[in-house]
């Protein structure tokens, strides 16, 4: 047994809020199945990750690779967390592809946003002579934004039928996005949401699939109530869950942390 600490508590807590408020959307809009709950660990320590394993969550998604790499391979997980499924939800760089495959109990990519990514990440699985498919989400950047990753809705159905076609040791498991922060849904439907639906549609059709064989990974803290209304069947959700996330230190901003505390004399 592991110590309960405040942490653990907190982790606990936190999680059954987000599970009693999927649980009552469910229940409202007379959803049957619920979207499965992604508890996005990024940043936050191996101890909370084991809490809520053992509370019963065993989806977590990650978005750096290295932190991916080093927490599935961490010999406490590896003990504790048995049945671990791994999302990994940021960006990819190509290079790093061998070292994303190479993650124990990695259950989907959900970031697939090129052609050649797609072609990459079919090539390193099959290498690793696996029985079964590697899952992948196509990323849409439904917002449009330049610095957001994820093909433009209009890229949606050629990448779609590349992996679906071409890539045979690849599931396409469905579509993602992260859409616009802060949107206001007392506005009405979130456009980013309703977006990744009809892109959906279009790829449903286009490879003659019915449209609840794609999942839609749609939904975080903030909004992923509004994003069930919608149709969600994974939310993403990491601080109403795990807490507030320090942004990652930079170089610099150490540097400024280390001045800081000498100036304030802590040692
Ligand atoms: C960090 C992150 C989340 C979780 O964000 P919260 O607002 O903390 O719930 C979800 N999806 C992606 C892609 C993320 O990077």
């Amino acid at each position: 047994m592991i110590k309960r600490t405040m942490t653990d508590v907190n982790v606990l807590k936190g999680l059954q809020n987000v599970r009693d408020r999927i649980n009552s959307v469910c229940l409202r809009i007379g959803k049957e199945n619920k979207p499965r709950l992604v508890a996005v660990s990024k940043t936050k320590p191996k101890e909370m990750l084991i809490s809520a394993y053992e509370a019963g969550q065993r989806h977590f998604g990650e978005n750096y690779i290295q932190e991916l790499v080093e927490k599935s391979k961490n010999p406490e997980i590896l003990e504790h967390c048995k049945d671990i499924q791994w999302h990994f939800i940021g960006h990819i760089q190509r290079n790093k592809v061998n070292k994303l495959v190479s993650v124990p109990g990695l259950f989907i990519v959900e970031t697939v946003d090129n052609i050649k990514l797609a072609s990459t990440l079919n090539e390193s699985w099959g290498n690793l002579n696996k029985t079964h498919k590697l899952n992948v989400m196509v990323q849409v950047n439904t917002s449009e934004e330049k610095e957001k990753s994820g093909c433009s809705p209009k890229e949606v159905n050629e990448l779609a039928s590349h992996i679906f076609k071409n890539c045979k040791n690849l599931n396409l498991f469905g579509l993602m996005t992260i859409g616009q922060f802060g949107y206001d849904s007392s506005k009405g439907p979130n456009p980013d949401f309703l977006c990744l639906v009809s892109c959906r549609e279009n790829v449903s059709k286009n490879l003659e699939l019915n449209p609840d064989d794609l999942e839609l990974s749609m939904g975080m803290s903030d909004d992923f109530e509004h994003a069930i209304e919608l149709g969600s069947t994974n939310v993403r959700v990491g601080s109403s869950i795990f807490g507030f996330r320090e942004r990652k230190p930079t170089k610099d901003s150490t540097k400024d942390l280390t001045q800081a505390m000498e100036e304030i004399n802590v040692k």
